[in-house]
């Protein structure tokens, strides 16, 4: 998305902040995903925490994509949103008897089990509905993501999924509950993950682990990579993910037997780039030290720069090239985190201007919070 004067003139009559959707650049990375990932017989499930409005989800559904959940809220939501129960996976370190209740009710594809007590828990929910639970084993692959620490998963000394040494209790569990049926093994090692080497480095570990099964007398059928693919928050025009070079890496380097299926579960790779959270300029202070522009958005509605640190490119999309000057840009929230971005190159800006901070389709609307009693946060689509 490349704003225009058009756009800016359209927003000047918008309440803001709010979120812009850029739906025709969904649909045409949607369309990439679906395309690259066909190519390869590929099955791939939207990791719906990253994005879960309706009109985003529902495009995913209508691709034919899977959903991957990681709470019951959200596999009810996936289900209502029309996704077919048979596509529907949910992963989590903490599910819920409640949660897992509703699972079992929905009958899903599968549940990726992150601990031997969850397997046990499972059975034992499952045995009470006379149910079969579809149980794929989250395995911590100990490889690094080479990502943000705070977004790194597949590590030892990561909560997430079962460690290497107690997969034999594990493959012992799965033998003595008769309730559950294993279909196959999962990863998921981080997030904003652009290096590929990582992703071959996961393909190696994946061939092992699935031939450590087979070798004890389990059918692995669905070998599940989770997700992670990177965006580009540097340069959000170039839009589109590289998806076919990220499937040939699996296409390479992994080891899929007759009947194996491969899995992917993609959240902001799909929607990172769609949107912009647009907000308005409200004070532009002159410290000591510092200038500052204060916008009329804040953590509360865009966290990740708070939460970790996160770069979110930032443009006036009022002000056309001129001298530039260097500002802090933050929000209205009591808190010093509150801040998109520090010493930022921006056109003179003034009281009124509109700010784009963009590539924030993906972990942007969703961790919008009420801190500070703050409004819903609002939604615009380009249609
Ligand atoms: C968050 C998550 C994903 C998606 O991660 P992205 O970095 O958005 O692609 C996939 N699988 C699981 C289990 C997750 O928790």
């Amino acid at each position: 998305m490349i704003f225009s004067d058009k756009d800016s003139t359209q927003f000047a009559d918008l309440e803001t902040p709010f979120y812009y959707y850029d739906l025709s650049l969904l649909d045409k990375t949607i369309a990439s995903c679906a395309t690259e990932a066909d190519a390869h017989k590929f099955h791939v499930h939207y990791a719906m925490k990253a994005n879960f409005n309706p009109t985003v989800v529902q495009r995913m559904q209508s691709a034919g994509f899977g959903a991957d959940c990681v709470s019951g809220g959200e596999v009810n939501q996936a289900v209502t949103l029309g996704f077919a129960a048979n596509k529907v996976v949910f992963a989590g370190v903490g599910k819920s008897d409640k949660e897992i209740n509703t699972a079992l009710d929905n009958d899903i594809f599968c549940f990726n089990v992150e601990s031997i007590q969850e397997l046990e828990v499972i059975n034992e929910l499952a045995e009470k509905k006379n149910k079969t639970a579809k149980v794929a084993i989250r395995i911590n692959p100990n490889v690094d993501a080479h990502t943000h620490h705070n977004i790194t998963t597949g590590l030892d000394e990561n909560k997430f999924g079962i460690n290497s040494w107690d997969l034999p209790a594990c493959a012992d569990m799965l033998k003595k509950s008769p309730n559950l049926e294993f279909i196959g093994i999962h990863f998921h090692i981080g997030s904003q993950i652009t290096n590929m080497e990582v992703y071959k480095n996961l393909c190696v570990r994946v061939n092992e682990f699935a031939a450590w099964f087979e070798d004890r007398g389990f059918t692995v059928k669905v070998l599940n990579v989770g997700g992670g693919l990177g965006i580009d928050y540097h340069n959000p025009d170039q839009q589109v993910p590289d998806f076919k070079s990220y499937f040939q890496i699996f296409a390479d380097f992994l080891t899929v037997r007759a009947g194996q299926e491969v899995h992917f579960e993609l959240g902001r790779a799909l929607v990172g780039q769609s949107a912009s959270l647009i907000s308005k300029v409200l004070y532009v202070k002159n410290g000591k030290k510092k200038n500052f522009i204060i916008l009329d958005a804040g953590m509360t509605e865009l966290m990740r720069p708070a939460l970790y640190q996160a770069y979110h490119k930032i443009e006036n999309i009022s002000k056309k090239a001129s001298d530039v000057v260097k500002y802090d840009v933050v929000g209205p929230i009591c808190e010093s985190t509150d801040c998109f971005g520090k010493e930022v190159e921006l056109p003179e800006t003034t009281r009124g201007d509109l700010i784009a901070l963009r590539s924030t389709g993906a972990y942007g609307e969703v961790m919008a919070s009420h801190y500070n009693l703050r409004e819903n946060v609002r939604v615009v689509f380009s249609d």
